[in-house]
């Protein structure tokens, strides 16, 4: 079964909100093997809509929309569905008083303009909706199916979830879709295929995809086919491929972060952390602290952006900062020894670079970054060179200080 989704709204078109019903329900129809042919997005104008419901039903068999459900006058998708059905609007007794008690047990009397919501094509299916007003609706029509839900994400994804993907799946094929995600980090896609492209079997059932992101390249492998078993061994086949090729890039697969992966190894091998950062500012020690429970193994940190606090507090010595600079791979030793010795934890790390725009040099451009690690073995540190974009080389840096830290935690390096 093949499938299109149309998203509706001007605030979609103008780019004040970012498409995320798109992204959820590419996600689910493909995790159910339905396949997702066509994305279509369409204002609040009721022409257009049917135009592209028009042509949804021309090319596929089930055509989603989201959006435009609502009461008010900009809210046009039901009396689009009734002019491309030729239904009329009926009346639902039953559904206004249920909607007049939802707003009675919070406290509220409903708005005239929600007795709207009780207004519903006819010979329809509804789904109801728990949390907000406006109904699901599903109309079955010459074999194939439309479905239309509210635009608000959170009512979306319970109505997807529950109602949609069920009812889709039992009249469905058998055939899946299997996904894996390989992450890595610390090679770039050209080299990552450099190493693969001789066990890349063009004919292979596995469909490869690079996918570059700020963290590093994720490898997403896909196969669709009507055995889930074999399937999965397809994508397992390959995976291993890769795992012979790129494994020490590879941190995780499919939702596994790096934070959580680096973090997990403090943890089992029992050690913690502190960090000492200028240029990121923080944001390495962000990234653990998003992690519930990380107080188990990482100490905290401190954001070391002056020279001043560099040596005051983390006892660089001065001359270090005066001959080598505070951008250096002297400092970063100094800086991930400092914080070593000031917090007691296993393990220090630092992080001093320029992020940019301004601050560069010759000898020392935009993007230069040093990561020191200082552990109970030695202390060492490494140089990077990132873009010229400051909030990327921000978040490149604590990535690869993470990315350093499990490879020593694995006895990479
Ligand atoms: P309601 O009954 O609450 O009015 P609705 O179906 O009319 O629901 P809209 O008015 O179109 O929904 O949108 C409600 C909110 O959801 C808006 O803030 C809108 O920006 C957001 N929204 C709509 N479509 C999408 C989408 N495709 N992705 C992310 N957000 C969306
Ligand atoms: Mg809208």
């Amino acid at each position: 079964m093949s499938a299109e989704l149309i998203t509706v709204g001007d605030e979609l078109l103008y780019g004040q909100t970012i498409d995320t019903n798109a992204a959820f329900i590419g996600e689910k129809l493909s995790e159910a093997g339905i396949e997702l042919d066509f994305h279509t997005t369409v204002g609040d104008q009721p022409d257009k809509l049917l135009n592209a419901i028009g042509q949804a039903f021309n090319r596929v068999d089930i055509v989603l929309t989201t959006g435009g459900l609502g009461p008010t006058h900009d809210d046009i998708t039901k009396k689009v569905i009734c002019k491309f059905f030729k239904r009329q609007l009926v009346f639902h007794e039953d559904i206004l008083k249920k909607l007049e008690k939802k707003y009675a047990s919070q406290g509220m009397t409903m708005p005239y303009i929600n007795q709207n919501q009780a207004l519903l094509p006819q010979g329809a299916k509804f789904i109801d909706n728990k949390i907000g007003s406006a109904l699901g609706i599903i109309i079955e029509d010459a074999g194939k199916i439309f479905v239309a839900i509210p635009g608000v994400p959170n009512e979306m994804k319970i109505m997807m979830t529950e109602h949609v993907i069920p009812i889709l799946e039992r009249r469905g094929s058998r055939r899946v879709i299997v996904h894996r995600r390989i992450r890595t980090i610390g090679i770039t896609e050209s080299a990552i295929y450099e190493k693969v492209k001789s066990t890349i079997d063009e004919k292979s059932a596995v469909r490869i995809a690079f996918l570059p992101g700020l963290e590093g390249v994720d490898v997403r492998l896909t196969v669709k086919s009507d055995d889930k078993e074999k399937a999965k061994e397809a994508i397992e086949d390959t995976q291993n491929q890769f795992i012979k090729k790129i494994g020490d890039y590879i941190f995780g697969y499919d939702d596994d972060e790096l934070p959580v992966v680096t973090g997990k190894l403090l943890l089992d091998k029992k050690m913690t952390l502190a960090v000492a950062e200028s240029c990121t500012g923080g944001w390495l020690g962000k990234l653990l602290t998003d992690i519930p429970g990380s107080s188990a193994y990482f100490w905290g940190g401190v954001i070391a952006y002056t020279d001043e606090i560099k040596i005051k507090i983390l006892s660089v010595p001065a001359i270090v900062i005066e001959r080598h600079g505070a951008v250096s791979i002297e400092t970063a030793k100094y800086m991930a020894e400092g914080v070593k010795n000031l917090s007691g934890a296993s393990i220090g790390m630092s992080i001093t670079g320029i992020a940019g725009p301004s601050g560069g040099s010759p000898s020392k451009p935009v993007g230069l970054t040093y990561i020191g690690i200082s552990t109970p073995e030695g202390t060492s540190a490494k140089e990077y060179h990132y873009g010229r974009d400051r909030n990327r080389n921000r978040m490149r840096a604590s990535c690869s200080a993470l990315d350093m830290l499990r490879r020593h935690l694995l006895g990479m390096e």
